[in-house]
């Protein structure tokens, strides 16, 4: 049943409050001729999946035990706050951690997730020879408005309609400039970019736009209804541990609280999903300064439990600052047209509502906009924008310093 779900949508339902996702199916939906290659997806935590648990596993269960212990006694004030925190949501965690072990289909296909509708020798691993572009540097010198992507549109809609033969197919290329541009792919196909013999797959009805933090006004709507109904924020916040590998750069926390949010509600009000460390400080910071801050009204949390492809969460759950879980703090901001609590939606949105997957790369989210769009005001389709993205999602417009970064060709297999 549950496994059923998981192959047609990527979803699946586990009790009225948690659900698994397989990222790679969900992302497929924004792709017609290639898809996501689910070994470079999965590129962790697909390591011990003989065991129930992995000796290893019992190890650092054991150390976790003993480290918790220790930090409990000299937890300081807010580090107290935060385990109010965990031991409020905990229950919930494990509830949804327990649906999930007891759903052997499930499981198996968990299990298999990494290899998934691959050919033998298709499974690709993620080459090291062919360097990624950093956007980063490219975008920071002189140069940067000169440089342009080369958008790669396929005619062969009507050939393949009219029962021509896809050999007859036709290219037309398009150039626009890659950088503090909003670059759109409009069409009911993904097509191909090329930046710097790099190839990038641009899912079908979507926009990006690359640029600083700066430039970000740029995206601020003209007219009075164009603006977002659904915002998702992802901030390269600061890590306090030295130990962690910086992939991107971060910011401090307050540099966020220029973020143009209000003005990039559309009029009939937008949800705002906010992705948060369990760093108490920062719970601090998001609920007095930042969501007064942008106009958010807080309304609920909900958690990304992480697991590992033997259904093991991918630490233990009472580990002080590793916790297996993150939280996306929603809040409603109104728009021009809406009062405080006026907004029009159907739904009143649930709390503490936990999702589980496997992770993919380091800090990559699991794609769960579209689960949201059930408690977006306004009328349908909404607009979706997130903000600090590392990839595109069809029906939406993503911005960040690196927006295409997992768009990259290496990413993905031909269909
Ligand atoms: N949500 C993304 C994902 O799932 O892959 C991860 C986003 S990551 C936490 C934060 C992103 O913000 C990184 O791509 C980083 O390069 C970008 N970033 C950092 N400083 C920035 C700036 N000044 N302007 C725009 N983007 C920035």
């Amino acid at each position: 049943m549950e496994e059923n779900q998981l192959m047609e949508s990527g979803v699946s339902q586990l009790n009225s409050n948690a659900f698994f996702i397989d990222p790679v199916r969900i992302l497929n939906r924004s792709y017609t001729r290639f898809r996501v290659s689910p070994s470079t997806y999965y590129s962790r935590f697909f390591d011990s999946l003989n065991s129930a648990q992995s000796p290893k596993a019992s190890e650092d269960f054991r150390k976790g035990k003993r480290k918790r212990k220790k930090k409990i006694q000299s937890l300081n004030e807010r580090e107290q706050i935060a385990d109010r925190r965990h031991q409020e949501v905990k229950p919930f965690l494990l509830k949804a951690h327990e649906a999930l072990l007891e759903a052997t289909d499930l499981l198996k296909v968990l299990r298999n997730l990494r290899n998934d509708g691959c050919a033998v020798g298709e499974c690709k691993e993620l080459s090291k020879e062919t360097s990624e572009l950093s956007f980063m540097e490219l975008g920071g010198v002189w140069q940067a408005p000169l440089y342009e992507i080369v958008l790669n549109y396929q005619q062969d809609d009507k050939t393949l309609q009219n029962g021509g033969s896809p050999l007859a197919q036709s290219i037309e290329q398009r150039e626009t400039p890659v950088f503090n541009n909003l670059v759109a792919n409009e069409g009911s196909y993904d097509i191909e970019a090329e930046l710097f013999n790099h190839k990038y797959i641009i899912p079908k009805r979507s926009c990006f736009y690359m640029s600083d933090m700066q430039q970000i006004d740029s995206l601020i709507p003209a007219g009075s209804d164009c603006g977002f109904n659904l915002i998702v924020i992802d901030p390269p916040w600061e890590n306090g541990s030295a130990r962690q590998k910086v992939r991107y750069p971060t910011l401090p926390s307050r540099y966020f609280l220029s973020l143009p949010v209000k003005q990039l509600c559309h009029t009939a009000g937008a949800l705002v999903a906010l992705w948060v460390t369990n760093r108490e400080k920062l719970r601090d910071f998001v609920e007095n300064d930042l969501f007064p801050k942008w106009g958010v009204t807080y309304a609920a949390s909900f958690y990304w439990l992480k697991v590992k492809a033997n259904g093991m969460l991918t630490g233990e759950l009472d580990l002080f600052h590793h916790r297996p879980y993150e939280c996306l703090l929603l809040g409603y901001c109104d728009g021009k047209d809406t009062h405080s609590g006026n907004l029009t939606r159907s739904n009143p949105i649930p709390d503490n509502r936990v999702f589980i997957s496997v992770p993919g790369d380091y800090s990559r989210k699991p794609p769960i906009g579209e689960l949201l769009l059930d408690y977006v005001p306004g009328s349908m389709p909404a607009r979706c924008i997130e903000l600090f993205a590392r990839e595109m999602i069809a029906g939406w417009t993503s911005w960040g310093n690196e927006p295409l970064h997992f768009q990259d060709s290496r990413y993905f297999v031909s269909k």
